[in-house]
């Protein structure tokens, strides 16, 4: 019979993962995708389906920072008043949040950036963070629909209360098999705090300021793709898989 040895990471010192870490690099190095696009351009349900596909994990700062506060952290208290309001949170908490998850075992093969780098800032900071590991962003993907398509996801979408699945719905195009129940938690649904008028229409306006100059840093690196109202998620990935 086979014996499938599984190695006991939580006996390693911080130092001998490091080193673990570095090597594992120097054989295969990870893939590091950018996913942009504003707010409901479908960066989140794309960054799922994309990123084992290309046998990387999909990395959302919206969703850490959503499970920060539903765990009632000290980041998580810090950063609740930003996220509900669709105000940034500022460039320093992000890369420092990021920094720590990028070293996790779990992205090791790499990974889909799903709500990040979302200033000229972060972008800068994270080209230096990855300098230092020596490793660089591989491939940047807009997403970007017309303004009713993402008004109209916004307004009537449902997200999963369970914020390690975070699976989002649309009342009308996409709606749960049973009401107000995620299809494959089995959580309640629920209605973002900042998925509402008002601060559907700050956080699209701080999009538009801040998502030009990410674009123009990495020019040579972007693909753009513009999926209309009718579009499937299927149709989008396509897309997305054809432009990597
Ligand atoms: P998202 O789920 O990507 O729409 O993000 C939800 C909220 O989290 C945003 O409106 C911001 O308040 C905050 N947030 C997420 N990612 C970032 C980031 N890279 N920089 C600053 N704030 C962020």
């Amino acid at each position: 019979m086979r014996t499938l040895i599984k190695f006991d990471w939580s006996r390693v010192s911080a130092a001998t993962e490091e080193f673990a870490r570095s090597l594992y690099w120097k054989v295969r190095k990870p893939t590091i995708v950018i996913l942009m696009g504003p707010p409901g351009s479908g960066k989140g349900t794309t960054a799922l389906r994309l990123a084992p596909l290309l046998k990387t994990s999909p990395l959302s700062t919206g969703d850490l920072f959503r499970k920060e506060i539903a765990d009632r952290t000290p980041l998580g208290l810090r950063l609740e008043s930003y996220i509900n309001s669709g105000k940034l949170v500022p460039d320093a908490l992000v890369i420092a949040v990021i920094r720590e998850n990028l070293l996790r075992r779990k992205y090791w093969n790499g990974v889909v950036l799903d709500g990040f780098p979302r200033t000229l800032l972060q972008a800068k900071l994270l080209d230096k963070l990855l300098q230092n590991l020596g490793l660089s962003v591989d491939r940047v993907v807009l997403l970007a629909p017309a303004e009713d398509v993402i008004i109209s996801r916004l307004s009537a979408r449902l997200t999963c209360s369970n914020t390690t699945c975070g699976r989002t719905y649309h009342l009308q195009s996409k709606p749960p098999q049973v009401a107000d129940i995620c299809d494959a938690c089995k959580s309640p649904l629920m209605r973002r705090k900042d998925d509402v008028p008002a601060v559907i229409a700050d956080r699209l306006s701080t999009y538009r300021r801040e998502s030009d100059p990410i674009c123009e840093h990495y020019a040579s690196k972007l693909s753009v793709i513009k999926p209309t109202a009718v579009e499937t998620e299927e149709e989008v990935l396509a897309k997305v898989t054809a432009a990597l």
